[in-house]
């Protein structure tokens, strides 16, 4: 079993790669949709679609950086990995995949 502090330790990593991963993604996005007016878009256009996706794909971006924030803020006052809804801690194998999630899997799928 890892300690604690190696829990933290290897969840800050993960969130900081993860984090870096989303800024990179967000840049291209921005960029991606700062060239519509270059195209002179019309209603009706394909392209629109395809504009309107990297929309959609941005705001799903920064709300996955609200959350990675969120969990390194819980990283540094001592609440990290623990289900804001029962108070209970979450697995390490979903943490694991899920670094930022403040559900635990039991709260999570009740949500949906
Ligand atoms: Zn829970």
């Amino acid at each position: 079993m890892p300690t604690d502090n190696e829990m933290i330790a290897e969840a800050r990593a993960r969130l900081s790669a993860e984090r870096a991963k989303v800024v990179d993604e967000l840049e291209m996005l921005n960029a991606r949709l700062e060239t519509k007016g270059d195209y002179g878009l019309g209603e009706g256009d394909p392209m629109i679609y395809e504009w309107e996706f990297n929309l959609v794909l941005r705001e799903r971006a920064e709300q996955h950086l609200t959350e990675i924030d969120q969990a390194l803020e819980q990283l540094d006052t001592g609440i990290y990995g623990r289900c804001e809804r029962c108070g209970n801690p979450i697995e390490p194998e979903r943490l694991a995949v899920l670094s930022h999630t403040t559900l635990c899997s039991k709260c999570a799928q009740r949500r949906r």
